[in-house]
């Protein structure tokens, strides 16, 4: 993996924990030579993932809409810095410039970030790995409506392990660069193959 895409809070939330692991994730990143792309901000968590990586002299490219440049203060530091026209075309060019995605704790942009790229994933528009850090437990919630869509009948067993999961940024990455796509998508069945 040569870029990755983060989704992650524009707040920093009630725990040192989360801005804690954020920056090391950046860290992580320019240490691996894996370069960021995240939304262009330097409020919350987004801010700190991009300063994690700027601190080991990493790469960080910003997309950011140009509505949003005075609200989510655009950071100053950049190695690139793209302003778009629309949110829409935000997430196409960050889906675009990565190969894998990474989502940290957020609210609800950060959610549907990441319910957007899944659901592509399931569509097979595209075949990239998506992970969660699941910073001291903060998606455990989200993982059990998750496997209650699987336990109800709403989503495949083989769609939600699409979805890879760990508490640690090193076993996260792993886990990415072993990915592989399933053949199963949501429309075409196993018989049907
Ligand atoms: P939040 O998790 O709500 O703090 O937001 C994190 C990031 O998601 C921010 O950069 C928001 O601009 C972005 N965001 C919010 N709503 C959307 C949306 N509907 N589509 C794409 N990005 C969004």
């Amino acid at each position: 993996m040569k870029s990755i895409t983060v989704f992650c809070g524009s707040s920093f939330g009630s725990h040192d924990i989360y801005k804690e692991q954020t920056f090391l994730l950046g860290k992580t990143l320019a240490r691996q030579d894996i370069q960021l792309v995240y939304g262009g901000s330097e409020t919350g968590l987004m801010g700190t993932v991009a300063n994690g990586v700027l601190s080991e002299n990493g790469k960080v490219i910003g997309v950011l809409p140009q509505f949003l440049q005075t609200k989510e203060i655009a950071h100053k530091n950049l190695t690139e810095l793209i302003i778009v026209e629309t949110m829409h075309e935000r997430k196409t060019k960050m889906n675009e410039l990565c190969d894998g995605v990474i989502v940290l704790p957020g609210g609800y942009g950060t959610l549907e970030e990441f319910f957007e790229m899944i659901t592509w994933a399931q569509l097979g528009l595209h075949k990239k790995p998506i992970g969660i850090l699941n910073i001291d437990g903060f998606y455990d919630d989200l993982i059990n409506l998750v496997q209650t869509m699987v336990d109800k009948g709403f989503l495949k067993q083989a769609n939600k392990d699409m979805v890879l999961i760990s508490e640690n940024i090193d076993d996260l990455l792993d886990q990415m660069r072993n990915y592989e796509a399933p053949t199963v998508g949501k429309w075409i069945s196993k018989e049907e193959i």
